[in-house]
């Protein structure tokens, strides 16, 4: 069975598998080799995934969600229409898409799949990530980070080589810079470093605000200010998506126009926006986020003990490196031209794909190609510190480094801080910063029992897990007895609980049932209401009261009365015409 390889992303996502030991892309029911990552419920319960979906956002901003990628992993919902729902839910309403694009490609279910995530996505974000795929009805026993997908479709192409090669990822939402060596088909990570909220989206918004400015400052008008707060939600989507295209735009112009006719109505005259903008003027509104990208470099390459030269080759990955900024500074820090001979909006995905033929056994791992990659962060436990006879709490204290190859296992032995103390509060933590509050708070557990002795006479091994999917594992024992607690950091806030999940699953079977439902009656609809206009009297009387008896019965997800309703409607159709 194919296991399909999916790049998730904040604004695009994209789906391949393996052809004969190649990577290729699969194409989504509108014939195009990405999709947007936007979800959309229409008034009569349609579910819309993709460009239909993004294309319709500024007139539907409230049954519209985006960017959800954003969110994952945390205890943030998100609303459509009346429905609220977890990112996870989203993600997997995209993925069920993807899936379904797949199975209709390839012509056979599919229930597997690698799922990409950026290199420094968190604990919970991993986890919520695995269960948007579990609710999706796509298994995801394999998470990979999205520069090692590229540098895994590079290496595939240039498995013969040694080298070292820098991957910059920048994508719609997120930032990964991963250094990583090729040699004898080994693909190994030596580093990655990142930042889960730097992307093509940011750009959108500096260019956004940069546009209702402007206008402020010629016109003196806040268009975000005039107006309902739905028509102000609306224009914003509109403006938003006019600044994704003016960015583009730009990566191949030096100036760029703005055309918004008719973005709102203010004192009874409408309002339209007729200017443009210079790439230079694009570039101070984004320079600071890019150098910090290269700040992110930096730190990748001193942890993999690595100077610029040593630098083989530079890959540009995500749509965002289009920009000739980014591709400039990158050259010129590289002292090199950077290789483009992949797709950036495709190679994530047919790394993943590469991966999912490792999984199922297409691809020989003793012929083909080895993957390594890293911990891109250092994970530990808080600590007591005795400070002047005084117990501090709040200090960290690493167990595994940064950019430790994975899977990895450490442990590390503490001992008891206050005399008699029978339990210990493990508390888990991802960071770099000396002490807790500055680093991100994954997950605790109680470990009790401890017998009672004075202080630092009973020992507690910690044991830290982190497996090749980025999932943390924490066990506690007490050395003395042998008893242990542990866990899967799994009751994290932002994760989706077993039970949360059933119940989703219920719900998105539901929605897209619906939705289904709805698409098989979507045309006779379409021609009773056209029909209405045609009609008069009795006739239009009958017309009228099916086509709403239909769409109540919809509503209740009826499927008998629809399809009662549909043969009625499709009769009297016929004997109108
Ligand atoms: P990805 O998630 O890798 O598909 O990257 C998507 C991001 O790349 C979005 O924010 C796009 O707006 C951005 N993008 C795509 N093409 C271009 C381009 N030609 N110039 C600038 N940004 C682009």
């Amino acid at each position: 069975m194919t296991i399909i390889g999916i790049d998730l992303g904040t604004t695009n996502s994209a789906v391949a598998y393996l052809k004969n030991g190649k990577p290729e892309i699969i194409t989504n029911s509108e014939g195009q080799r990405t999709t947007p990552s936007v979800f959309q419920i229409s008034l009569d319960n349609e579910i819309i995934i993709g460009n239909s979906a993004k294309m319709a956002s500024p007139g539907l901003p409230h049954l519209t969600i985006m960017e959800v990628k954003r969110l994952m992993g945390s205890e943030e919902t998100v609303m459509a229409g009346n429905e609220v729902y977890r990112p996870e839910e989203v993600s997997a309403h995209i993925l069920r898409y993807l899936k379904k694009c797949a199975e209709d490609f390839l012509g056979q279910p599919v229930t597997e799949a690698v799922i990409t995530v950026p290199a420094y996505f968190s604990d919970s974000q991993r986890k919520a990530t695995q269960k948007a795929g579990e609710l999706a009805g796509l298994k995801a026993e394999r998470i990979i980070n999205e520069p090692t997908a590229a540098a895994i479709a590079y290496g595939m192409e240039n498995i013969d080589k040694d080298m070292n090669i820098l991957v910059y990822d920048l994508g719609g939402g997120t930032f990964d810079v991963s250094v990583v060596e090729i040699f004898d088909g080994v693909v190994e990570v030596k580093a990655s470093a990142g930042d889960n909220h730097l992307g093509g989206v940011d750009f959108d918004n500096a260019l956004a605000d940069w546009i209702i400015d402007n206008y402020k400052k010629q016109e003196g008008i806040d268009l975000y200010s005039i107006g309902t707060a739905h028509e102000i939600n609306q224009r914003r989507a509109r403006i938003k998506l006019e600044a994704e295209n003016i960015k583009k735009n730009l990566s191949v112009q030096k100036t760029a126009s703005i055309n918004l006719p008719f973005i709102a109505i203010h004192n009874n005259a409408p309002i339209s926006i007729n200017t443009s903008i210079t790439r230079e003027e694009f570039e101070d509104l984004i320079r600071d986020m890019i150098l910090k990208t290269m700040n992110e470099v930096d730190k990748a390459l001193t942890d993999a003990k690595l100077s610029v030269s040593n630098v083989d080759e530079v890959l540009l990955v995500g749509g965002s490196t289009r920009i000739p900024m980014i591709q400039q500074l990158v050259e010129q820090k590289f002292n090199k031209k950077a290789k483009k001979d992949l797709n950036p909006d495709e190679a994530v995905a047919l790394g993943a794909a590469i991966q999912g033929g490792i999984k199922s056994g297409e691809i020989d791992s003793s012929q083909g190609i080895m993957v390594i990659d890293v911990c891109p962060y250092t994970l530990g436990t808080e600590i007591v510190k005795s400070i002047g006879g005084q117990n501090v709490p709040g200090f960290f204290d690493p167990i595994i480094p940064r950019n430790s190859s994975i899977p990895i296992t450490e442990r590390k032995v503490y001992y008891t801080a206050n005399d008699y103390q029978t339990g210990v509060n493990v508390n888990v933590f991802q960071g770099d910063n000396p002490y807790i509050d500055q680093n991100i708070f994954l997950g605790d557990f109680i470990l009790d029992g401890i017998p009672a002795a004075p202080k630092g006479e009973e020992a507690i091994e910690v044991k830290f897990s982190y497996d090749i999917n980025g999932i943390l594992e924490v066990e506690a024992t007490i050395v003395s007895t042998g008893k242990k607690a542990s866990t899967v950091i799994k009751s994290q806030a932002g994760v989706m609980s077993d039970e949360e999940l059933n119940l989703a699953k219920d719900r998105i079977e539901k929605e897209w049932d619906q939705s289904d439902l709805y698409n098989e009656v979507k045309s006779v609809i379409t021609r009773g209401e056209r029909m209405l206009s045609e009609t008069t009297g009795m006739e239009q009387e009958k017309l009228f009261s099916l086509l709403q008896n239909i769409k109540i019965a919809l509503s209740k997800n009826d499927r008998e009365l629809v399809k009662k309703y549909e043969e009625e409607l499709t009769d009297l159709l016929i004997e109108l015409v």
